[in-house]
């Protein structure tokens, strides 16, 4: 895998797909391998996964905390997402603009869009599963979600796909170490 070179300053690099297409993946083993590069923790108001920790995986809220978060003007960007509140905290990604740090966000498309309005100098990546059979086996097999989740998260994928148009890139993920080269090739091109 080729490393990143940070040369350029406080880069935002928004990762949008439908639910399933492999952002977490992606995240994961970018900031394993390429430690330098940050990431947005966002706010949720969805229940924490099996696994997943309060600050590292999200900021786990209930739905008066993030209303209020809202109203007082926190969130670069907020949606609802499958039923549920998703936000990137203003200051999170603010912090890692300042210290010229490159930092990762996997949000979802009606964010990404947000963001690419605010934020113009954003790089933003769409990543495309290789097919709808395949979303659909991924998302079974990960084990994490309901099958009436699988439902909704399937029916909105084939809404989401029609915004790859507004992305600077597209990135099909088939094999998982290509998909995070070309990622990291992007992110040096920029
Ligand atoms: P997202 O964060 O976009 O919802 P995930 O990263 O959770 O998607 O990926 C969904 C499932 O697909 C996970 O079980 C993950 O391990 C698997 N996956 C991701 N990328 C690939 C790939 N390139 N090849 C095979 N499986 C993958
Ligand atoms: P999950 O519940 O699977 O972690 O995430 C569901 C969806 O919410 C994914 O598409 C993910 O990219 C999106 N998401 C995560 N954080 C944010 C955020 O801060 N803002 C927005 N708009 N979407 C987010």
């Amino acid at each position: 895998m080729g490393t990143i070179k940070d040369n350029k300053k406080g880069r935002l690099i928004i990762l949008s797909s439908p639910s399933g297409g492999g952002k977490s993946t992606i995240c994961k083993h970018l900031k394993e391998k390429q430690p330098e590069l940050g990431y947005s923790v966002s706010t949720t108001t969805r229940m924490p996964r099996n696994g997943e920790k309060d600050g590292k995986d999200y900021f786990f809220v209930n739905k008066k905390e993030f209303k209020k978060a809202v109203k007082e003007g926190l969130f670069a960007e907020w949606a609802k997402v499958h039923n549920h509140y998703y936000g990137t905290a203003r200051k999170v990604i603010d912090d890692f603009i300042k210290k010229g740090k490159t930092c990762l966000l996997d949000i979802d498309i009606q964010g990404g869009l947000q963001l690419m309005r605010s934020y113009p100098d954003a790089v933003s990546i769409f990543i495309l599963p290789p097919s709808f059979e395949e979303l659909e086996r991924r998302l079974r097999n990960r084990k994490t979600d309901s099958e009436r989740t699988i439902r909704i998260r399937l029916r909105n994928a084939k809404k989401e796909l029609e915004y790859q148009k507004f992305y600077d890139h597209t990135v099909v993920n088939s094999i998982l170490d290509e998909t995070i080269n070309k990622i990291v090739e992007i992110i040096n091109k920029k």
